[in-house]
């Protein structure tokens, strides 16, 4: 006989069943036609950028609705609707919004997702939120300063994690994020999100392309699965980023940023009012006289950009990302029929795309054939000067910090005591604070990264904290939030390091988000006794406890 006990037990199982049934109907309805077309060799991918505006009933949002609806229409030759997020760091209205409407009416949605509004937590929330409405293609990106256009002033750069650990992030979803319940460790089920990553070779220094560079390597290996450029005229970069990747053996699909330009943005862009999009003077100029024609340089630009998109194709990049403000679908549809038209002849529009900064760094010799590069590896100008606190740091840390020096060894039972005496803590967080914040302007994190980027600290010096490597901002070496004032920091690192010929150091590793756990306490208590990053990447485990006698 069944007891009702046990009649109610058979009837939650049965329920549980038919959830599980549930979700993998629809895990398996999986079809992503964005990623069919990026990873498919045979397709020039094409997606296309709205970038919304402030507010939910302004005639901003209606055009963008009106975009998503005409790109439906044209017959699956746009891949995907790409949806900016509070784009140049100002509020608009969200992107995971516009990608559900997007998918609504029956296209391929692209998530932009900037790390600069967001913690951890609510990125988690977002991706899930994200991959429940069958919305699945994020680019992740490290995002724009906040502009001073929020509610009542500034918002609060946020900057909790970078891409790399947000590509990281994705990865687990991907495979079942796992976490502790009820001190049982239990896997999610799996999501099936497909992440891509930017990345800008426009960059004037040598220091300041690595830096991007290293960061991209950091991306890949977490796992993004393509990539788009950051936007830029200059056909020698394209291809030295397309040689970079073979001279490292990544086989990952890359798009072109295809920007129609006009010439009131390029004036901004080319003053650095526009972080990141590099348009030379030469460039400027060119327009200025486009825009004397009398459709003001429309013809002129649609033309740049269907050429940018051939010379694309030629290179072998995987296809192109589409952008500008208040274009049409016909003009969309033009640069993809005009682009195919010219792709057969891509070499010859080579020298249109000829526009490089002064003293702009290659990373390839030039050859002159083509106008593009050779495969010879440019010779770098070595550096010899460095800071006389970055040497100091080097030898405190060697004397200090390796696990294999007597001073180390000597010093773990006397700091695992300090925990536990709250006097001696105090005091010796006291002259860690003191000394830190008179060296690098610490600000007490705990989880310090000084290591990680040569003694610069990036919680105090970068404004958007970031511990993999540069943001695409930087201008001619400068921080995208000092220009002119403050160089950035993983300029600042690279430079030191290379010094030493040690700049690849700054590549190998990923440096996961800052423990906030450990926020106000002594780093150099939580490196001894194996709690920070840096322990735990160099398996410094915590002191075993003295048996009880
Ligand atoms: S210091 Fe570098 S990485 Fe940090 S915000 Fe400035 S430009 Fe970006």
């Amino acid at each position: 006989m069944i007891s009702p006990d046990d009649a109610g037990s058979v009837a939650e199982s049965v329920k549980a069943l038919k959830l599980l049934e549930r979700i993998d109907t629809r895990l398996e309805e999986k079809a992503n036609p964005l990623k069919e077309a990026i990873l498919n060799p045979n397709t020039f991918c094409v997606t296309w950028e709205q970038i919304p505006g402030r507010g939910a009933f302004e005639i901003q949002q209606e055009h963008v609705f009106d975009n998503i609806r005409k790109a439906a229409e044209l017959g699956g030759r746009i891949h995907a609707i790409s949806v900016t997020d509070n784009p140049g760091g100002n509020p608009a209205i969200s992107t995971e919004m516009l990608c559900a409407e997007v998918k609504r009416i029956g296209t391929e949605p692209l998530v932009h997702l900037a790390c600069r509004d967001k913690n951890r937590s609510q990125i988690e929330s977002m991706l899930y939120g994200l991959a429940a409405s069958d919305v699945r293609n994020i680019l992740a990106l490290t995002g724009d300063y906040p502009s001073a256009e929020g509610f009542e002033g500034k918002p609060k750069p946020v900057f909790d994690m970078d891409p790399v650990n947000v590509v990281r992030l994705v990865e687990a979803m991907n495979r079942g994020l796992e976490h502790h319940a009820m001190g049982k460790k239990v896997a999610l089920a799996p999501t099936d999100l497909f992440v891509g990553v930017c990345v800008s070779p426009f960059k004037q220094e040598e220091s300041e392309l690595m830096a991007q560079y290293y960061k991209l390597k950091k991306k890949i290996e977490a796992g993004a699965k393509f990539i788009i450029t950051q936007i830029g005229y200059d056909a020698r970069k394209y291809h030295e980023l397309m040689q970079w990747l073979k001279l490292n053996h990544f086989d990952i699909p890359v798009l072109v940023n295809v920007y129609i330009l006009p010439y009131p943005t390029a004036k901004m862009m080319n003053s650095n009012k526009i972080p990141g999009c590099v348009v030379t003077d030469k460039l400027v100029s060119e327009l200025a006289e486009e825009a004397k024609a009398p459709d003001k340089g429309k013809a002129g630009r649609l033309l740049r950009s269907a050429k940018l998109y051939a010379i694309a194709k030629g290179m072998g990049y995987a296809g192109a990302h589409i952008g500008g403000h208040g274009i049409t679908p016909d003009q969309v549809e033009y640069i993809i029929n005009k682009g195919e038209e010219l792709s057969k002849d891509w070499e010859k529009w080579i020298p249109e795309f000829d526009y490089p900064q002064p003293n702009r760094f290659y990373l390839f010799e030039k050859d002159p054939k083509t106008g593009l590069n050779t495969d010879v590896l440019a010779k770098r100008a070595s550096k010899s000067q460095v800071p006389f606190i970055y040497k100091l740091s080097r030898i405190a840390h060697v004397t200090l910090f390796e696990e294999k020096s007597r001073v180390f060894k000597m010093l773990r039972p006397i700091v695992r005591w300090a925990d536990v005496s709250p006097r001696a803590k105090a005091v010796l967080e006291f002259f860690e604070h003191m000394a830190k914040t008179a060296l690098f302007h610490c600000l007490n994190c705990g989880d310090c990264a000084l290591f990680d980027v040569a003694f610069v600290c990036p919680m105090s010096q970068c404004p958007k904290n970031q511990r993999n490597g540069a943001c695409g901002g930087s201008y001619q070496g400068w921080c995208e939030v000092y220009p002119d004032k403050q160089k950035c920091v993983w300029v600042q690192a690279y430079d030191r390091l290379k010094a030493y010929r040690e700049e690849h150091s700054l590549e190998e590793y990923i440096v996961p988000p800052c423990n906030w756990e450990l926020w106000q306490t002594s780093s150099w208590i939580n490196f001894y006794l194996g709690r920070d990053h840096t322990a735990k990447r160099l398996g410094i485990k915590p002191p075993p406890n003295k048996p009880k006698k």
